[in-house]
């Protein structure tokens, strides 16, 4: 999972849903009533955080904490950060700006910086910002309670201990303005891969994955509370293994996709972030085989040169990566993909970029994360290589990838058209509540006209009447 902070806005750069940038969540407004004391938190970044903070929600419920959306209600002021670009850090700044008025309005109210930034930076954050009381990385969430208990006394704290064991599987995630049809749970955590432009494997540590069968009891509770679509997340997914300490039971990521896919037929599975290196035919065949395990991957590349994929480290070549594209599209037909990619990366040449360019043709992504190389400090890159490519050129080149995906995307949805695809009813449309909207199990978004006897959580037979870059249109047959 990369980098999915940075937002450029046009149409066909994707990164978590722009409107959940900055989430504050108040879901459980009807349990607050009990509870004596608000927190508020907005979430940055991948999923991954978003994730974390649903954990740390639990264990502020436990504390007698309810989640509100006016901040200046809240008693504890949370940020979940991400470190992944420049501008995901500017971004935290910012906002630490507006809770510092909060506090200043509301005396006592205790302020904590979450996620990959306060781990990144560690106690510079306390030197540099006098008004945050708690400095939390995502291992450390359960040291919170003892945190705000000696901030509320008067003393900061911090702890950025990075675990090799943690993975929150105990701790059952409260669901933050979830839509009640589409939750994550976090399956492993960390990642042993050290791409040389990346800033995760500092900030979250060693990879471990989870014991499969809380994930499973996990996923039995969604599907109980209604839950009509799961995605396990994780940095790396395809390099999930767990082995049971006595019977030494050894479950892989193809395993466990199955077994969660087994708790309902009708509850649809997907997964996030796999990796070019790792993924298996095995997870290419439990797709095919199961129904209900969504014909999507998200397999970032990152860059179409092996020249540059070999400095960024990213352990496999050009010709690698497309025979992985060439054996899901022999498994799994109707499978679309989407990937990330940098632009801009230390010494890129012009050849290097049309190499880029070439591979969006080749393996026609539905959508990807595009980004031009932000260097970060303290990462393989920023200590061996120059950051060479003038800003001038790294935006020029990332426009033309913007170009090019746009084209490839508005194509892809356009060869969609007559055909009638299963969709997962999430909500209204944006734009017209007469209207729902929802995605194909190929990850693409579809809107539709509501009909008598369909609710959101429902899955509708959608015939496409037309398209745009971005999204599918039809009608309920
Ligand atoms: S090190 Fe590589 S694989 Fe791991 S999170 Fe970063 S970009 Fe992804």
């Amino acid at each position: 999972m990369h980098n999915d902070s940075s937002l450029i806005d046009n149409k066909n750069t994707k990164s978590i849903d722009p409107a959940l940038q900055g989430q504050v969540f108040a879901t459980d407004i009807i349990k607050s009533a009990s509870k004596s004391k608000r927190f508020y938190i907005e979430s940055y970044g991948c999923a991954m955080n978003f994730s974390d903070s649903e954990i740390v929600a639990s264990i502020l419920d436990k504390e007698d904490y309810s989640p509100t959306k006016q901040i200046e209600e809240a008693d504890l002021i949370l940020i979940n950060t991400c470190s992944i670009r420049e501008k995901a850090e500017e971004t935290v700044r910012k906002r630490l700006f507006i809770y510092n008025k909060a506090k200043r309005n509301r005396p006592g109210t205790i302020i904590g910086v979450l996620g990959c930034m306060a781990e990144r930076l560690k106690s510079k954050f306390l030197e540099e910002e006098k008004l945050v009381d708690i400095v939390l990385g995502p291992d450390s969430y359960r040291d919170l309670p003892v945190l705000i208990k000696n901030a509320s006394a008067g003393e900061r704290g911090i702890n950025v201990l990075l675990s090799r064991e943690e993975t929150y599987a105990d701790i059952s995630p409260i669901r933050l303005d979830s839509n009640g049809v589409s939750g994550f749970i976090s399956i492993m955590r960390g990642c042993d891969n050290m791409c040389s432009f990346c800033v995760v494997p500092f900030t979250r540590g060693r990879e471990r994955s989870r014991d499969p069968y809380t994930i499973l009891a996990e996923a039995k509770e969604m599907q109980e509370q209604g839950f009509k679509e799961i995605t396990l997340l994780g940095q790396n997914v395809d390099s999930y293994k767990w082995q049971h300490p006595e019977s030494k039971e050894q479950i892989s990521f193809s395993d466990l996709l199955i077994m969660v896919a087994k708790v309902d037929p009708q509850v649809r599975v997907r997964f996030s972030t796999s990796h070019p290196k790792d993924i298996t035919d095995d997870v290419l065949y439990a797709i095919r085989d199961y129904h209900n395990i969504c014909n999507y991957i998200h397999l970032p590349i990152q860059s179409g040169s092996s020249r540059i994929l070999e400095l960024m480290n990213r352990t496999y070549t050009r010709e690698w990566y497309i025979s992985k594209i060439d054996r899901i599209n022999e498994i799994i037909p109707n499978c679309t993909v989407s990937c990330d990619i940098i632009t801009g990366f230390c010494t890129e040449t012009e050849e290097d970029h049309l190499e880029t360019l070439s591979i969006l043709e080749y393996c026609n992504y539905i959508f990807s994360y595009m980004y031009y190389y932000s260097e970060r400090p303290g990462t393989l890159a920023a200590r061996k290589y120059a950051d060479d490519i003038p800003l001038e050129t790294k935006k020029r080149r990332l426009q033309e990838i913007v170009d090019r995906q746009g084209e490839l995307s508005y194509n892809s949805n356009q060869r969609d058209i007559g055909s009638t695809f299963e969709v997962l009813i999430e909500g209204n449309s944006k734009r017209d509540d007469q209207e729902f909207k929802g995605r194909s199990s190929q990850y693409k978004m579809v809107v539709f006209p509501k009909k008598e006897g369909y609710k959101v959580g429902d899955y509708a037979q959608v015939k496409i009447s037309s398209a745009t870059r971005g999204t599918l249109r039809g009608q309920i047959i």
